[in-house]
């Protein structure tokens, strides 16, 4: 059942659009709701979609004081930015974040920097990071368990796309929601989050991690969740070791990131989907395309 901002998964999981106020990012953000006997927020997503999480509970049905925890994939501004404004408006949530992440959760200041040098326009579209009190914090361990009376998610550290990301595996529905270890999805097409700093190793070692649990759901922080999880998996790593070939090579030849683009659209035919984007939806993905392979170029 698909309703404005919610779609159904399983029965113990939905997808929440958060739909931000930016043109061309609606069915970009993935937050999603886990209800069992504790009811649990994965990413709460940016700031200037607090309303729009709220106007998706709502329509799934939970009230915000029903909220245990909130569970950030990773401290990037489009899954964190707005874990202070959730925690306020659900009295209840705790928030769970990598430990390494933890302080600046507590203290955006550096991480709000941070998202206005990489981002600039953008990260103000995004919403001005709150903090989140610090007791109201829990640091998230690799291979710990969280118990939502019903559910139990398992976290596991997946560092690459950012140092400090996680993966929530749900063992008993073989859902992984893996934020952006897994790449971003668009219109079921798949291609690399390899922003700098790109670590080639410790992505693959990520990718192999979650290989192992062999899922046969995936979720992603981009878009939606998709059957078949455990080829997806195998495929990103394929297309990884693929991209890293051919960026790596072209930059060699002394090619800008704009004319690697272009080899790597003759060269992988899933990046045809960015012929059937509107205007406002391939502007953001040329933005983020480049700058993962501004990643991969940087460490060549
Ligand atoms: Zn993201």
């Amino acid at each position: 059942m698909t309703g404005i901002r919610v779609t159904n998964i399983s029965p113990n999981l939905k997808l929440l659009d958060l739909k931000p106020p930016i043109l061309g990012y609606g069915k970009f953000i993935s937050s999603y709701l886990v209800n069992s006997g504790k009811n649990a927020i994965i990413d709460p997503g940016p700031a200037v979609a607090a309303g729009g999480l709220l106007e998706a509970l709502a329509e799934a049905g939970t009230k915000p004081e029903e909220i245990d925890y909130i569970v950030l994939t990773h401290i990037h501004i489009d899954h964190a930015g707005g874990a202070g404004a959730a925690v306020k408006a659900m009295p209840n949530a705790r928030v769970v974040v990598h430990e390494r992440a933890l302080p600046h959760m507590v203290n955006p200041e550096k991480l709000w920097n941070a998202s206005l040098q990489t981002l600039g326009d953008l990260a103000i579209k995004y919403g001005e990071i709150e903090p989140v009190p610090a007791e109201r914090v829990i640091a998230a361990k690799d291979n710990m368990k969280l118990d939502l009376a019903g559910t139990e998610l398992e976290i596991y550290f997946t560092p690459g796309h950012a140092i400090h990301h996680l993966s929530l595996f749900d063992r008993a529905h073989g859902i992984l929601l893996a934020g952006e270890a897994a790449g971003v999805c668009t219109v079921g097409k798949v291609r690399p989050a390899t922003p700098p700093p790109f670590k080639l190793d410790e992505m693959l070692a990520s990718v192999d991690k979650l290989i192992e649990l062999k899922p046969a759901k995936l979720c992603y922080g981009h878009f939606g969740c998709y059957d078949n999880g455990l080829a997806r998996l195998k495929q990103y790593r394929e297309k990884l070791l693929a991209w890293h070939k051919i960026v790596t090579e072209e930059t060699g030849r002394g090619k800008n990131p704009q004319e690697i683009l272009t080899v790597l659209r003759e060269k992988d035919s899933d990046l045809s989907y960015l012929d059937i984007l509107g205007n406002d939806e391939y502007q953001r993905e040329l933005v983020l395309l480049l700058n993962s392979i501004r990643g991969m170029s940087s460490a060549a």
